[in-house]
């Protein structure tokens, strides 16, 4: 029997995308001697994305959907197509055809060879604006200078993962995800194929630069505790630093000299009053964190599904 492949897209407004995403992939596999179901996760979305997933579902025993009961983000919809996939590996990608399904093959290639991940590297695309390029580019710089798991540039949800490493994945209860780094943490055999990304082919990207930075602040919040460990070096630093200060207090003192050093004291206050405030922020993302999974709330929330009895 053939080994079964599931395909996991989240779609978040994707009304135009899907018919010709999932042509695309049925394309693919029909050269290939696998079967393969397709899972659409509808990320509560206000345009017609859900109509057009419940027609396909209607005439294809293959394609499954999961409406989310409102819009959770991209990584939660992502989690829940990895936890009610049943294919023997699943392929994640998303829905605007950024993802070439084409590389389908080569991935199932690595796959066979043994490799449990087979991710994906974008190679610089020149038709993408400055802006997003910049933005991608110190992301990850930032990322990776404060964090201890190291992330790719250029790696997005566009993976392959052995039932394995989804049946690992599936058991984790983190609350707060940032799924590219996770995975990179897991180990396992990993395998890159570099690729040229497609444009999105209708409809708008959903990132803007709030939110890539609220995913760059949690990629490193979320990953590790390398930000309170900086905080507490500078309060090292500048406490040692202060000390300094003490021989020069002691000779002003005696040699009678006036200090008239409002300028550099206001200018200490603001500057240490700022930094720690940022420090107090730093604390407060991780306590907030605490907060949010002690909560233990579930990822997302399922409002329908064909998906029989729930697997
Ligand atoms: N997405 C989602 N929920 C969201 C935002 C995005 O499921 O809240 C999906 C979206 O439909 C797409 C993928 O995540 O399949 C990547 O989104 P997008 O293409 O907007 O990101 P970009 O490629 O611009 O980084
Ligand atoms: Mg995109």
């Amino acid at each position: 029997m053939a080994r079964l492949i599931s395909v996991v897209i989240p779609a978040h407004n994707e009304e135009e995308n899907i018919i010709v995403i999932v042509d695309r992939i049925e394309k693919v596999f029909h050269e290939l001697h696998y079967d393969f179901e397709i899972l659409v996760v509808d990320d509560g979305g206000t345009d017609k994305t859900l109509e057009v997933i419940e027609d396909l579902a209607k005439v294809k025993s293959n394609f499954f959907y999961i409406e989310f009961s409102r819009n959770f983000g991209h990584q939660p919809a992502l989690k829940a197509g990895l936890d009610h996939a049943k294919g023997d590996c699943v392929i994640s990608l998303d829905a605007d055809l950024q993802h070439p399904p084409e590389l389908f093959r080569q991935m199932l290639e690595k796959w066979e060879e043994g490799y449990e991940i087979v991710y994906t590297r974008r190679k610089e695309d020149p038709t993408l604006s400055y802006k997003k390029r910049k933005t991608s580019f110190y992301f990850y710089k930032l990322l990776n200078s404060l964090s201890d798991t190291e992330i790719e540039a250029g790696t997005a949800d566009f993976r392959l993962m052995d039932r394995t490493v989804v049946d690992v994945f599936k058991n984790f209860k983190e609350n707060d995800l940032f799924i590219r780094g996770l995975v990179k943490w897991l180990g396992f055999k990993q395998y890159a194929i570099d690729y040229i990304p497609e444009q999105r082919f209708a409809g708008a990207s959903k990132y803007n630069l709030a939110k890539m930075r609220r995913l760059a602040i949690q990629g490193v919040t979320s990953l590790s505790v390398r930000p309170l460990h900086t905080a507490a070096y500078l309060g090292f630093f500048f406490s040692f630093s202060a000390l300094l200060y003490i021989p020069y207090v002691i000779y002003a003192f005696y040699s009678g000299q006036e200090v008239s050093g409002w300028a550099s004291l206001i200018m200490t206050v603001a500057f240490f009053g700022g930094l720690q405030l940022i420090i107090l922020g730093i604390i407060g993302i991780y306590i907030g964190k605490m907060f949010m999974q002690t909560k233990s709330r579930p990822n997302y929330i399922i409002r329908s599904t064909n998906i029989p009895h729930h697997r």
